[in-house]
């Protein structure tokens, strides 16, 4: 499909209040129009875009031609203190070997007597002093109401807080601190289908680090909404140079030219990802037209270990320097790609009632019939393939033209599959045989849960107004809903008390194979065949885990055969005390070797 207009009609695009300008710049750019209220019908849009969560009846009442940028119940890990309990809940089930990526954490005043422990622990080993702490408002972002302290005296919060053990040695560009914004894409949570996108950026402080001087955001904070506002924002800093980001392409530069050992580091974030996004993926109810874009904030310390800070929802779309265009138009647009829109989209409701018309099992009430939800299709399959799966208009005598029109601007060959997957896997990469690569993926197979929005998550868009029940908008909206047009598709979710049952969905999405890369989105789960088999039938997290532990493990060996960290060059240039065998994954006390 062309990346802009697509079939006849514009698709169309609806933002909420405060949804990132970008956004509206680069569906403008390519072709959308913007849907208005006044003009067009209720529906009449593809895609709907908020910074805030949607609210359960726009997950109830949604088309098959419309996508939604937020999947339901994802707080638990867009919220700190969530984030704080579920991975601490992965820890005691499945060890601390691996899910030992994120800084211990309390969740405040709840776990204020483990916290004292934990403190005083810390205080008899350390001689009283030497360990830092950071404590962070729940539900604010941004940096806001963050701030470090050493000693239990200057622990003050008036609001539920988490508190976490504050990493003091992170690995430093020129003295300065940074972490990594990495930005990931859930395409589904059943099955598991996600996405890293291969560029980010990395977010300076603006002042060099300094223990000594706890009260210094500027040098202890890297969140733009922060640094842009320090003394030293537009000097020329050393190494770093103006302004407080770089790309994350001149991140992997700059670790090539000192020879570190770059996918190892990459493999290691791509698991913090995976682990992060198994601990929710269970609770999160089926809903194929939706897709969602994370910020993994990710701190490297000096060893190299990459450390999880938070997951931000909504993460932050405003272009402050060159470093936002590149990265974040890019970003827009490739996420596009990936919402597979086909050219049946375009024309909304009229196109779908058309192909309706044409082949009925798609739509419509004959969608109970056939056993089958309304679909979206990832893969455009044979008319052959269709006819074994549904009773489509083919085997009622309807031609073959009517089977399949859409082009899909997806299909990889094998070949492409795996040079993919040597790049993102590098060394342990074996090569991969796709055993079905064009096979429908249901949109639906069980009924999305009512879900608690009033619960804050990490919203880090700028204009945002945090409401999830705009009461006056949505009776008006669900009114005008109701009073619409007088044929109207059933929703996907419309079976309110017992969810349909479709056999036939879970044989398709068992054979259904996600593309290994859209622009510069590289699929990291499933990544073998072992993950996508476990992900297709109910999720199996313990399998799931075992093969991101041998991943790991055999990237680990092999990288040991090869050599490692070109340690000397790295002690000169980063000013920071390197070691051999903490490159590797949890240090030396890992029990992942
Ligand atoms: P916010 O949602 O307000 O941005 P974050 O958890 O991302 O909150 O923290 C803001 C910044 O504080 C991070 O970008 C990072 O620079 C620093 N920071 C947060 N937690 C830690 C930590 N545990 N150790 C070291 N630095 C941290």
């Amino acid at each position: 499909m062309a990346a802009g207009v697509c079939g006849t009609e514009p698709l169309v695009f609806r933002l909420h209040e405060g949804a990132p300008e970008l956004v509206r710049e680069v569906l403008l750019e390519r072709g959308w129009e913007e849907f208005e209220e006044q003009r067009q019908d209720e529906g009449d849009w593809n895609l709907y875009w908020r910074s805030s969560a949607f609210r359960n009846s726009d997950y109830e009442n949604i088309m098959p031609w419309q996508r939604l940028n937020h999947h339901p119940k994802t707080v638990g890990i867009t919220r700190k203190d969530w984030l704080a309990r579920n991975l601490r809940r992965m820890r005691g089930t499945f060890g601390s070997a691996l899910y030992n990526f994120s800084p211990t954490a309390f969740n405040l005043p709840n776990d204020y007597v483990r916290f004292l422990e934990e403190y005083s622990t810390h205080r008899l080993a350390n001689g009283g002093k030497g360990t830092y702490w950071i404590c962070k408002p729940v539900d604010l972002s941004r940096g806001r109401g963050i701030f470090i302290f050493e000693d239990m005296k200057d622990l003050v919060y008036d609001c539920p807080v988490i508190v976490q053990r504050y990493i003091s040695n992170p690995l430093l560009i020129s003295g300065y601190k940074f972490d990594l914004r990495i930005y990931v894409c859930v395409k589904s949570f059943s099955p598991l289908t996600v996405y890293m996108y291969q560029e980010g950026l990395v977010r300076f402080a603006t002042e060099k680090f300094n223990l000594g001087a706890l009260n210094n955001l500027f040098s202890h904070l890297t969140n733009t909404s922060i640094n842009k506002f320090g003394p030293f924002y537009s000097t020329n800093k050393e190494h770093i140079g103006q302004g407080c980001k770089w790309t994350l392409s001149k991140f992997r530069c700059f670790l090539q030219s000192l020879g570190i050992n770059e996918p190892l580091l990459w493999q290691k974030i791509n698991n913090i990802v995976t682990l992060t996004l198994l601990t929710i993926a269970p609770s999160i109810p089926s809903s194929p037209n939706c897709l969602e874009l994370f910020g993994f904030d990710v701190l490297i310390d000096e060893h190299f270990k990459p450390w999880l800070l938070e997951v931000n929802y909504s993460p932050a779309l405003s272009l402050d320097c060159s470093a936002d265009v590149t990265v974040k138009k890019g970003l827009i647009n490739d996420l596009i790609d990936l919402l597979n829109y086909k050219e049946t989209d375009s024309l909304r409701q009229s196109g779908y009632l058309r192909q309706k018309y044409k082949t009925p099992c798609y739509l419509g009430s004959q969608i109970l019939q056939a056993k089958t939800p309304p679909v979206l299709l990832l893969y455009e399959p044979s008319c052959n393939e269709r006819c074994q799966s549904h009773s489509c208009l083919c085997s009622r005598g309807g031609s073959p033209e009517s089977c399949g029109t859409a082009q899909w601007p997806w299909h990889h060959s094998d070949e492409n599959l795996n040079s993919a997957l040597k790049l993102t896997l590098g060394s342990s990469f074996k090569p991969v045989t796709r055993y079905c690569s064009r096979k429908r993926r249901s949109l639906l197979s069980r009924k999305p849960e009512p879900f608690d929005c009033s619960k804050a998550s990490n919203l880090e868009s700028e204009s945002e107004d945090g409401s999830c029940f705009s009461t006056p908008d949505m009776v008006k909206e669900n009114s005008k809903r109701k009073s619409g047009s007088p044929v109207k598709l059933p929703s996907i979710h419309g079976h309110k008390n017992k969810p349909p049952i479709y056999p036939s969905a879970y044989e398709i999405q068992k054979k259904s194979v996600p593309p290994n890369r859209v622009g510069d989105f590289i699929l990291t789960f499933p990544f073998n065949e072992v993950t996508l088999k476990s992900s297709q039938k109910k999720l199996n997290i313990k399998m799931a885990i075992q093969e991101v532990h041998r991943l790991t493990s055999q990237l680990i060996s092999s990288c040991g055969k090869k050599g490692k960290l070109r340690k000397e060059e790295s002690n000169n240039t980063l000013g920071g005390e390197s070691n051999h065998e903490s490159l590797f994954w949890g240090g030396q006390g890992s029990d992942l070797r």
